[in-house]
């Protein structure tokens, strides 16, 4: 079978790859589940491991298939598997167990390993093939009439784990009641970090750099959230008039936006950190402000990796919402469809030259 492939280190190395189809007996135990993939997304992420910035191929592979963003059907499952059947739509997971405690238990997206499993990105081949074979416990299914938006999940699991994890954490606060949210950026993550807080209440203000109107400033006030240009205001002048914010999830992928975020947050709130960031910058800061401001106001700032298999179902469950609340929103998204596998150059042209893109993925196969 295809696959879409690179040979990390080496810019710009993405060709039509041959494997071999997997076979159920793949996973021990008769826990085997095939699935025939439909539609994979593509990210920055993957950007990056096409430009040879990161990814790590398979132990003993010279190259890496791409994909983390999967969508699929189930077509044969071992005769010991009792949560799928043929015909399901699933979504895989991206990150598989280490060995440090967290992983043991589950919770690999809070690995404490040096190095990480990832679909795609890290030892493990990804998604833009035709087929997988997957044990059930790393396998999220997906309601048939979420199907058209099920290739969304992955960054909509990102979404989630940063506001379940600022929930978590205000704990502490035993009487936490937040209601003003900012979220920096306003790409996929951005967008769905948007509605999963609008879901729950918040009055959002979402700040990116370009000045609207744009499909994405559209989509955000179609949320009945605020758009807000940085070109156009600088952050703290909004933040003083809609701020301070309980909440920011910073998906922007500027550290110099992530800390200058830092200042518009309230008193006992929790900034969450998502962006990737290059390793190389530095920058000036308002150190002793930011860090007077986090110690007599009990503010928390958290990063936030990968996903946990909860939030991958609540993001399910949140879709499922927000096709009742804001029906025809999250296929609003779905900007750039490539057809075919073979189509792959196109999957990075549109991920490099785009402007208007949302969200750019390969449809594998005919839903
Ligand atoms: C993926 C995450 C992953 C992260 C770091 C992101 O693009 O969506 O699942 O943990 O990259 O590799
Ligand atoms: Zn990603």
């Amino acid at each position: 079978m295809k696959a879409v492939a690179v040979f990390p280190g080496r810019p710009n190395s993405a060709h039509l790859a041959e494997l071999p189809m997997p076979s159920l007996r793949d996973v021990p135990g008769d826990r085997g589940v095939l699935v025939k993939l439909l539609r994979v997304g593509v990210d920055g992420t993957d950007r990056e491991i096409h430009a040879a910035e990161y990814g790590t191929a398979p132990e003993g592979s010279d190259f890496l298939v791409l994909g983390h963003e999967s969508f699929g059907r189930v077509e044969a499952v071992a005769p010991g598997v009792t949560e799928f059947q043929p015909g399901d739509y699933v979504v895989a997971t991206v990150r598989r167990p280490g060995t440090s405690l967290y992983d043991r238990i589950g919770m690999q997206d809070m690995t404490t390993d040096e190095v990480y499993y990832e679909h795609g990105i890290s030892h493990l081949h990804g998604f833009l093939t035709e087929y997988y074979v997957e044990q059930p416990e790393f396998l999220v299914k997906v309601p048939p009439g979420l199907q058209h938006v099920g290739v969304l999940l992955e960054p909509m699991s990102c979404a989630e784990k940063g506001i379940h994890q600022a929930f978590e954490i205000q704990r502490r606060l035993r009487v936490w009641q937040p209601r003003r949210a900012a979220v920096m950026g306003a790409g996929t993550i951005g967008l769905l970090a948007t509605l999963a807080l609008r879901l729950r209440g918040f009055e959002v203000t979402t700040f990116a750099r370009s000045a609207r109107p744009t499909l994405n400033s559209d989509l955000v006030e179609a949320l009945g959230a605020r758009y807000e240009s940085l070109r156009a205001r600088p952050l703290m002048e909004v933040a003083r008039e809609f701020g301070p914010f309980d909440l920011i999830y910073e998906a922007s992928t500027s550290a110099a936006v992530a800390f200058e975020s830092a200042l518009a947050l309230a008193r006992n709130g929790v900034l969450v950190l998502t962006s990737v960031t290059g390793a190389g910058g530095s920058l000036e800061i308002p150190a002793d402000r930011i860090n007077l401001e986090f110690v007599l106001g009990n503010k928390v700032m958290v990063g936030i990796a990968n996903a946990h298999r909860e939030e991958w179902e609540m993001g399910v469950r949140d879709f499922a919402h927000a096709e009742a609340q804001y029906p025809g929103w999250l296929t609003r998204l779905l900007t750039h469809p490539v057809h075919g596998l073979e189509n792959f150059p196109l999957l990075f042209d549109r991920l490099t030259t785009s402007c208007g893109a949302v969200k750019v993925y390969c449809e594998v196969a005919p839903m």
